[in-house]
């Protein structure tokens, strides 16, 4: 399994990171190593200082695409879910400022939390809402048709470069609202007010 992962796909978070809004989807990878199943604890690593949550549209991947139209994207799509893109922020802005890639601050065990899928044919794709709350205090939500790049587009600009098989999973970028997280909080994250991702956040060992 591969976890393809979308950076800068809502403009008010591209705002918050001072960042541009891209011509093209901004894609990076994780590892299958950087997987959290649903309800398990995320370990604080000891090298940041600074792990932001990111709330985010999850996509499962049914069968193999490669170079599939846009027209031809949903066919490839079999569930979805929330899941959390957890980031090193402090090591992403040294890394950024260096001109660096990203995958330190991004690709580490246990950043890419999912929740529990629900089918496709479950969900209204072109306009779906998702939350994340902290402590039972709202922290983002966002809905799919807020994207800069719907899910059919995704899959059209990866799979020119990188052929998506099944199980692999598309993280689909995050809303505004990103922020860090501490020892002690409970993330519980949300899909049509369904939550499908609860997870809590433990020191490092
Ligand atoms: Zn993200």
């Amino acid at each position: 399994v591969k976890i393809v992962c979308i950076g800068r796909n809502y403009g008010g978070h591209a705002a918050e990171l001072n960042s541009a809004i891209p011509d093209e989807p901004v894609i990076f990878m994780k590892p299958a190593s950087a997987l959290l199943g649903p309800d398990e604890d995320f370990t604080l690593p000891e090298f940041s200082n600074e792990i932001h949550h990111e709330i985010e549209l999850v996509l499962r991947i049914g069968s193999r695409a490669r170079r599939v139209s846009a027209e031809q994207a949903p066919r490839h799509i079999d569930a979805v879910t929330v899941g959390l893109d957890f980031t090193a922020r402090d090591l992403q802005s040294d890394l950024k400022s260096k001109g660096l890639p990203w995958e330190k601050a991004k690709a580490f065990d246990g950043s890419a939390a999912i929740g529990e899928w629900l089918p496709v044919s479950k969900v209204n794709m072109e306009n779906t809402e998702f939350s994340l709350s902290i402590n039972d205090e709202l922290r983002q939500e966002g809905k799919s048709s807020d994207m800069l790049f719907s899910f059919d587009s995704l899959l059209y600009h990866i799979t020119r470069f990188v052929t998506l098989e099944p199980g692999d999973l598309v993280f689909t970028g995050t809303p505004e609202g990103v922020g860090p997280v501490s020892s002690g909080d409970r993330l519980i994250g949300s899909l049509e007010g369904e939550p499908l991702l609860n997870l809590r956040v433990t020191e490092s060992r």
